[in-house]
């Protein structure tokens, strides 16, 4: 029987995956959930020999359903090619007593490319299947990240164009070069006068110009997010749970039924979220582990049960984690509250109201296979300090977060059960406070001399130390050309669309 996607927050129309995946979200605000979970169709001691294309497909074929075997394993052959700069896709690395699950070896060197280079291919499928005979227009406002890995799932995949807006002069130099250099045919960058908030507010606005979308129509576009949210970007990282799981049992660490935790750097909630759907299959996961830095609403939430984004925003070196609103953590409290999307809704409209919600005692229970931990500062340079000078491993600053708490963990739980930290973003994508946090103890003189030194030349540096060759997502644009300089104002950034599309 096909599953069926429903929204969260009581719009009872079904949709079938592929139609949710096209529709991205749900008319009343709500995410998309499955009306039931299936179970892993494999045996866990099977799980050893499976490539990480072959666990995807085990994965994503019993979520998306509608999909045939064909369409799933075109997408996921597509997806996890050589983009990837290692053949394992997601290696689980072993360094001192610790594991590692490396989600950063594609062409952004983070984990969002996990998901962003197979949802292209998801919608396009989608819309096929569905027979939407329009161009997609994917819009999206971007404060670094994002922007460069919805680019690079999305250049040159036939039937898709996007225009990525970026706040001109507000992400760092290595990021907008990655953005600007970007080579594929149906892209577009620009840059805005206004900062992200601009950007957002911007696109946000072109999504509801039902005028403009009628004229798109006209001209055979339509408009879609690559939004964290979307179901087609969920799915596919359910798959490197189960995949570490199989790595564990193949290095000999585990026996298969043995349960583990999973420590899980967070933001918008997505990727821990992806790990609690692996439990719901029937993976042995013990806890999963969320891991905050110092906007640490999620740890304030597993402690109290009180969601509270009242709150002053820091920004920290980690700032794919710089969040106060996890969107992705609706999708939990759903469930938490036993699928009751009346309740749901209402500690969402409380949210909107008041910037908070408190769960009921009954709920808070259900959250037990969760724990909540958070690191400041301090706390993740000294991790990755730690953890170089005592193995010579160098990790990126999102993925420290996840080592202190892992630490903190362990010692509060202290039951022995192995964990696997799941680690974010490469540390070339953080190399200056990566350099910074190596060198921490080597005196005022080092870390002024640090500060002069241009990214390149921390990136050469970093290379040196840590003897990882440099990704090639670095190398390459370190002499590429820029092909995108367009730069807009706020309010022009309609006519922009307008005048690449029209
Ligand atoms: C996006 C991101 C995160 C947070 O993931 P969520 O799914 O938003 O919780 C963590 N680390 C890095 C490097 C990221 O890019």
């Amino acid at each position: 029987m096909d599953i069926i996607y429903r929204s969260t927050r009581g719009d009872s129309t079904p949709y079938t995956a592929s139609r949710a995946v096209i529709k991205g979200l749900c008319d009343d605000g709500g995410l998309f959930v499955p009306d039931r979970f299936p179970k892993l169709n494999v045996e866990l001691d099977r799980l050893p020999e499976l490539s990480y294309r072959e666990t995807a497909y085990e994965v994503m074929k019993e979520f998306l359903t509608d999909y045939t075997r064909e369409e799933l394993l075109d997408c996921i052959n597509r997806a996890y090619d050589e983009k990837f700069d290692d053949n394992e896709v997601a290696p689980l690395v072993k360094k001192g007593d610790r594991y590692f699950l490396e989600l950063f070896h594609g062409r952004t060197i983070a984990f969002k490319d996990m998901a962003l280079s197979i949802l292209p291919h998801l919608l396009t499928t989608a819309m096929k299947k569905n027979k939407v005979d329009k161009e997609v227009v994917i819009l999206t406002a971007t404060s670094g990240d994002t922007g460069k890995a919805a680019l690079a799932g999305f250049a040159d995949v036939p039937g898709t164009r996007i225009i990525v807006f970026y706040p001109k002069g507000g992400v760092s130099r290595i990021q907008e070069l990655q953005m600007v250099t970007e080579k594929g045919k149906n892209t577009k960058v620009v840059g805005v006068n206004g900062n992200f908030d601009d950007c957002q507010t911007g696109v946000k606005n072109i999504f509801n110009d039902e005028a403009l979308k009628e004229e798109l129509d006209k001209s055979g576009y339509v408009f879609s997010s690559a939004n964290s949210i979307n179901i087609g970007r969920l799915i596919p990282q359910v798959a490197y749970y189960v995949y570490a799981y199989g790595r564990m049992i193949k290095s000999g660490e585990i026996k298969a039924g043995d349960s583990i935790d999973f420590v899980v750097p967070t933001g918008n909630f997505g990727n821990i979220l992806a790990g609690y759907y692996a439990k719901k299959m029937g993976l042995p996961v013990n806890r999963l582990v969320c891991a905050s830095n110092e906007n640490k609403v999620l740890y304030d939430f597993f402690r109290s049960g009180c969601y509270d984004r009242n709150r002053e925003f820091i920004l920290t070196s980690s700032p794919s984690m710089d969040i106060l609103i996890s969107s992705n953590l609706e999708r939990l409290i759903y469930l938490i509250c036993g699928s009751d999307p009346k309740v749901n809704a209402g500690l969402m409209e409380s949210l909107k109201r008041d910037g908070k919600y408190e769960v009921t005692e009954e709920m808070a229970k259900e959250l037990k296979d969760f724990r909540g931990y958070y690191a400041g500062e301090d706390e993740v340079f000294a991790t990755i300090r730690d953890l170089y000078e005592k193995t010579g491993y160098v990790i990126d600053t999102h993925t420290a977060v996840a080592a202190a708490a892992d630490r903190k963990h362990k010692a509060e739980e202290g039951d022995g059960i192995k964990s696997v930290i799941v680690s974010t973003a490469s540390p070339y994508k953080f190399t200056g406070n990566v350099m910074k946090a190596i060198m921490s103890n080597k005196g005022e003189d080092v870390l002024k001399s640090l500060e002069a030194k241009d990214d390149f030349e921390l990136v050469d540096e970093l290379s040196a130390i840590s003897k990882v060759k440099i990704p090639p997502a670095v190398e390459e644009i370190r002499n590429a050309k820029i092909l995108h300089d367009t730069v807009c104002n706020v309010e022009d950034m309609k006519e922009t669309v307008k005048s690449s599309l029209l």
